[in-house]
């Protein structure tokens, strides 16, 4: 208890500041706490504590926590099967993780299937690692045309995940094109894209991504370990 009280207060103040250098207030980021290590239990004193937004990134473990807790908004931020589209669209706010063709395909049918618009952020693969998930920036573009023809699916903005390093100014250069090509992006005004969110940035590099513009943080050992 004492504990995620006294890590959000340390959080919140890096927010804070981060925001601040980057010429906006801690209200225009939004921290995503991601769950995936800790029992519903450790979800609700979060949620005491003003926490609203929870990060999962499987899928049956977010649903599972949101049967408990359905008020709260559920992101699905890990790689998603497409068997388990069927299960996940209609009870997520926000998948981080669209990162194929065959994917933003089966998301479009079952939103049509169900009715309702399907959230998305573009997972770019910024840092080319191998084995990252996501587009390469150079397919960006082509994303986003394709999105004119979808029915169902809304993109609402780019995601990355950095390479792990010790030295969160080693994923500085990554946050930064991230914000870049949501900068060339934004003004062209494609049907069903907003690129409104940039999430990147986790407990390692939170301070630096947000000082790169990220307005969603995923946040999750700093929060609850
Ligand atoms: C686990 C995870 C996070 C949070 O990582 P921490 O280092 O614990 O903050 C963020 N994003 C994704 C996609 C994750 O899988």
């Amino acid at each position: 208890m004492q504990k995620i009280k006294y890590n959000l207060e340390v959080i919140k103040n890096k927010i804070e500041q981060a925001a601040f250098k980057s010429g906006r207030k801690a209200s225009e980021v939004t921290l995503v706490a991601v769950s995936k290590t800790v029992d519903i239990e450790a979800v609700k004193r979060a949620h005491n504590m003003g926490i609203n937004d929870f990060g999962e990134n499987r899928v049956n473990e977010l649903l599972l926590k949101r049967e408990s807790l359905p008020g709260l908004n559920w992101h699905l931020i890990g790689r998603l099967q497409t068997n388990k589209v069927k299960d996940i669209v209609g009870r997520t706010t926000l998948i981080h993780s669209l990162d194929r063709w065959k994917l933003a395909q089966e998301l479009d049918k079952r939103g049509i299937v169900l009715g309702e618009e399907v959230p998305v952020l573009i997972q770019l693969n910024v840092s080319g690692e191998e084995q990252k998930a996501g587009f390469e920036p150079g397919e960006l573009r082509e994303v986003l045309a394709a999105a004119e023809q979808f029915k169902a699916l809304r993109i609402y903005g780019l995601m990355t995940m950095a390479p792990l390093d010790s030295d969160p100014e080693r994923a500085r250069p990554i946050f930064r094109e991230l914000f870049q090509l949501r900068q060339k992006f934004s003004d062209r005004n494609y049907r069903n894209v907003n690129l409104k969110y940039l999430s990147m940035g986790m407990s390692q590099d939170f301070a630096v991504a947000i000082e790169e513009g990220a307005n969603l943080v995923r946040i999750g050992s700093a929060l609850f370990h």
